[in-house]
């Protein structure tokens, strides 16, 4: 009966937008949620996402039937190779099986539900995913059944990562784990990997028979540079590893609420690889239409259109480099001003070492609770701030606040 329903406590994320909203304080700012801003605090429709929508309006052929079970193939075969690259000997051969799925949440979850299920893990291997990771990952794949383990991902001295502690736990994982990896723009930390530690522990993963699992949430929005955000990914493709990738378009877009996003397995190189990958693609559309049918049309469609037309695609580029550019310029201004109040210069460089939306500031959570009592300024226990929040309205109040607390 339902009397043995226990109450969930509420996600923290979720509540903590609750609280911005329900405080009535001039100056609050919210450095919760990850989600572009621009530098009124607002909301930013991306212009070429707006001049998509008004010939999508045009279109007298629009309708609204369902999609195929997989979504819309311009769509996929283009996300496919914005990820990989266009000439991606993994899309030539034919080794790529690709699902639009419910934004990046649901391509994580269709990947989870699909290993659980479908890759051999003799004895039980589990998931390693970093300590700290995107709150999420936690609860999708003990959904979905997987054990779960984590990495060390992020070192607390000097802010930066911990790669010999990433190393050695991916080293001394079962053989034939899952290791997620986060394909750019680390969330919480903002910390990456550099290309000489993603081709290092390439080689660990190799020698373990590990099977990669990448999470790509926010490429090109990082640092404005679609190719640079994704070579994390197409290395590994390159190195022929049998690969999944989880890609959304929620940040890049700015499509947060419409859910565009993609799954994509790629299979080694080989003489049966398409054979292989039929046989991936085929489970894949029943795990699929059991848990959505078919995955929404309007974010997709948008997201083809810009895609698939070489002026809206340098368009977007363009739009990609407004956001990481203000992005960017917020963590200048940041520690700038933090460093100008407390005299250390260096001592607040974490901030513009990280990069994409996020940084992990430091903070305690003792802290993070001072600083939302005393000045309205909400930010997740961890001490993540989200760097869209700020803006040359705010950035001071932000530093003052932030000096202030670190002092106490
Ligand atoms: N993975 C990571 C690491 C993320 O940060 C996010 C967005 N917060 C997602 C996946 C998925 O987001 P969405 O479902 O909105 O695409």
């Amino acid at each position: 009966s339902s009397d043995n329903v226990p109450q969930a406590p509420e996600d923290p994320l979720f509540g903590l937008m609750a609280a911005y909203r329900k405080d009535t304080f001039e100056k609050k700012v919210d450095l919760g949620i990850g989600a572009y801003r621009d530098d009124n605090a607002k909301p930013w429709v991306l212009p070429v996402v707006k001049k998509a929508e008004g010939i999508l309006q045009k279109d007298p052929n629009l309708n609204h039937e369902y999609l195929p079970i997989a979504g819309l193939a311009e769509f996929t075969s283009a996300a496919q190779k914005l990820m990989l690259g266009a000439e991606s000997p993994a899309i030539k051969e034919k080794r790529v099986a690709s699902f639009q799925t419910i934004s990046g949440t649901g391509a994580v979850h269709l990947g989870g539900l699909f290993l659980s299920k479908f890759y051999l893990r003799p004895n039980d291997q589990p998931i390693y995913f970093s300590s700290p990771t995107w709150a999420n990952h936690n609860q999708i794949f003990s959904n979905v059944n997987l054990p779960i383990k984590t990495y060390p991902y992020f070192s607390p001295q000097t802010k930066g990562l911990d790669y010999d502690g990433m190393r050695a736990a991916v080293e001394s994982a079962p053989e034939g784990s899952i290791i997620l990896l986060h394909a750019c723009a680390h969330n919480p930390t903002g910390v990456d990997l550099t290309h000489a530690q993603w081709a290092d522990i390439a080689k660990v993963i190799r020698a373990k028979s590990h099977f990669p699992f990448f999470d790509c949430a926010y490429q090109g929005f990082a640092s404005g540079d679609l190719e640079h955000d994704a070579w994390a990914v197409r290395y590994f493709v390159e190195q022929g590893f049998e690969l999944c990738i989880a890609q959304s378009f929620a940040k890049n877009f700015g499509l947060y609420g419409e859910r565009a996003g993609a799954f994509h397995f790629v299979t080694g190189p080989g003489p049966d690889a398409q054979n292989t990958i039929g046989r991936i693609a085929s489970q894949l559309a029943i795990l699929q239409r059991s848990e959505i049918s078919n995955p929404p049309a309007y974010g997709a469609r948008i997201a083809s259109l810009v895609l698939n037309d070489r002026e809206l695609f340098q368009e977007w580029e363009e739009n990609l480099r407004t956001m990481s550019g203000r992005i960017i310029d917020m963590r200048k201004a940041l520690r700038g001003k933090l460093e100008e109040l407390n005299g250390k210069e260096g001592s607040w460089k974490h901030i513009t070492e990280q990069i994409g939306m996020f940084s992990f500031t430091g903070l305690s959570e003792k802290q993070v609770l001072k600083i939302r009592e005393d000045a309205h300024i909400y930010m997740t226990k961890n001490g993540r701030i989200s760097m869209a929040g700020a803006n040359t309205g705010n950035v001071e109040y932000i530093a003052q606040a932030m000096d202030k607390v670190v002092r106490e």
